[in-house]
């Protein structure tokens, strides 16, 4: 790269570290700034590999600064980019930016591959998607794009999953489709290819053909008949080859300037079987750009949401369209979502992984960052949804919070949750006196829902770090206040003035007899304890909030009741 080049590159990169650490109030990194830098300059892709480099200098740099430094530079640099973020913050712009070219309606696709259950960042899709259907009154197709049988591996018990988290996520698609149901579909639009001298069969090895292609070559097939292509494809559509013996390659530029666009391979072959009976006879498939491109326009598809990664798609694709005069949907381009506060990563594979070698019990474990375990947790999938359309469409990298998930869900939850008590690893503390009950509310803001019955057989649990020093008072939640003594507590009274005025603490507590034992599943693992004789009128799939502990929901009730940790 020359020196201006690398002039333009330093000064753009610098505007996004800037940007990035602003909004974030953080340092910046370097892949945060790759993303959009690369989206709005794609001349900068032939360098892509000197440009992390230039921007680790340029990240540090920025790292370097103080916050009130940074805005300083970047009111300077891209005052408009500043102002923007601004009125980000103060959220007088719907995060969700209107669509272009809506006039003939709008259809939009997710196109899962079912290589395994959803994690957390898949809801972003169907919530984005979802949420245009209903500002455009448009339609929503659910593609599963399951045309590779052997490194993407659809997974038979992931389609119905997958339909059951959007579903989860509160919206339902207009069209399900299953690309393993299409491939005479596939085939058909290939033959037209073949004959509209868009496409030739080549048996060169994947390895030769590379450092052809690489070299701006043609391969000795290329230049091959139409109709002995058309024979050769017959024959791989009747499986009379093996995996790696012959393919199917789109006819694009082969001096094309960005290597990755010259002469793609639209078929091969496949050896192992489709896992779907009804796809299990098939060896030729489709690679996932000719499949999807020729589904979006089969069926309509307007605007297409994809990966800032993923741009050479729509530009393999465009040769396909050329052929056949399509015209190519809208595209929207967005960065990664991460999402804080999970040890497993975001990674379909690597949670599979943790299945199968026992460290997580299933789809649904709690510790598994996906939206079986938040569903199972009495996550409200409008919650998530919510917190998805706030991170925006942009090109950078967006970090969910599970914070805002969580907030979010409070808000949805919180009034229709009944208290309880639940103490964990209680101690048992006899009480001299008092009641033989304790009547806290049913809920604090709801007079009206009464009063629950924590009886008092004579003594109580209470956790260990609740027991007061001997000779101190605590209040028991809806009992009244006791003094620590010798041997447990003697009960002083309910005037509340000893709250109020003398900072007695308030604890939760649950009768020594006659409690229901519950296990806590939570993100960092199982918690154990006793929680209050009404808990046991519950039903299951009730969200309740366990006092000074948090909400949970009732996932099985019995002898041992077990409730899945929402949040506090
Ligand atoms: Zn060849």
């Amino acid at each position: 790269m020359d020196s201006e080049l690398r002039d333009r590159v330093e000064r753009a990169a610098r505007t996004h570290a800037l940007l990035n650490a602003v909004k974030y109030e953080s340092d910046a990194d370097v892949g945060a700034v790759m993303g959009p830098l690369m989206g709005e300059n794609p001349e900068f892709r032939e360098h892509a590999d000197e440009i992390p480099g230039v921007i680790g200098g340029v990240v540090s740099e920025v790292n370097g600064l103080s916050d009130a430094e940074r805005r300083d530079e970047l009111a300077t640099l891209a005052p408009e980019k500043l102002a923007e973020l601004e009125s980000e913050d103060e959220g007088e712009e719907h995060p969700l930016p209107d669509l272009s070219n809506v006039e003939d309606g709008v259809v939009m696709r997710a196109a899962p591959n079912p290589n395994g259950p959803w994690h957390l960042g898949h809801a972003r899709m169907p919530a984005v998607i979802g949420t245009y259907k209903e500002r455009y009154d448009g339609r929503f197709i659910c593609r599963f794009d399951d045309t590779d049988p052997e490194t993407k591996r659809p997974d038979l018990e992931a389609y119905d999953a997958i339909l059951d988290a959007i579903d989860y996520l509160g919206f339902e698609p207009d069209t399900v489709l299953r690309a393993s149901d299409r491939l005479e579909t596939y085939y058909d639009h290939a033959r037209e290819l073949i004959d509209r001298g868009g496409a030739y069969t080549c048996s060169c090895p994947g390895a030769e053909f590379s450092e052809l292609k690489n070299a701006g070559e043609a391969c000795p097939h290329r230049e091959k008949d139409p109709e002995q292509t058309r024979e050769e494809f017959e024959a791989m559509i009747d499986g009379e080859y093996s995996a790696g013996e012959m393919t199917l390659r789109v006819r694009t530029d082969i001096t094309h300037k960005n290597p990755a666009l010259r002469d793609w391979v639209a078929f091969r072959m496949i050896d192992r079987p489709h896992p779907r009976e009804a796809a299990s006879d098939y060896r030729c498939w489709p690679m996932l750009d000719f499949q999807s491109g020729v589904d979006d326009h089969l069926t309509g598809v307007t605007h297409i949401i994809r990966g800032i990664d993923l741009q050479d798609s729509a530009k393999r694709q465009r040769f396909v369209y050329d052929y056949f005069d399509w015209e190519y949907p809208e595209v929207v381009h967005w960065g990664h979502v991460q999402v804080d506060e999970y040890d497993v990563s975001l990674s379909t594979s690597t949670i599979k992984e943790l299945i199968d070698e026992g460290k997580l019990d299933g789809w649904d474990d709690p510790r598994a960052p996906t939206l079986a375990s938040l569903r199972r947790r009495g996550i409200r999938g409008q919650a998530i949804v919510d917190a998805m359309i706030e991170l925006g469409t942009s090109t950078s990298n967006v970090e969910l919070s599970m914070s805002a998930v969580y907030a979010n869900n409070r808000d949805l939850i919180d009034d229709g949750a009944d208290r309880h008590f639940f103490v964990r690893d209680g101690v048992e503390m006899a009480v001299d006196g008092g009641p033989d009950a304790g009547h806290p509310p049913v809920h604090p803001e709801h007079e009206e829902r009464g009063r629950r019955d924590v009886p008092v057989p004579g003594a109580v649990l209470v956790e260990p770090a609740d027991v007061p020093p001997t000779g101190e008072r605590v209040w028991l939640k809806g009992f009244g206040c006791v003094r620590h003594v010798d041997d447990g507590f003697t009960y002083v009274g309910d005037d509340i003035a000893a709250v109020r005025e003398e900072d007695v603490p308030v604890i939760h507590w649950a009768p020594a007899e006659g409690g229901v034992p519950l296990r806590l599943r939570t993100t960092d693992g199982d918690v154990t304890g006793v929680a209050e004789p009404a808990l046991a009128d519950a039903a299951v799939d009730d969200v309740v909030q366990f006092e000074r502990v948090g909400f949970a929901r009732i996932d099985a009730l019995g002898d041992e009741a077990v409730a899945y940790f929402t949040h506090e």
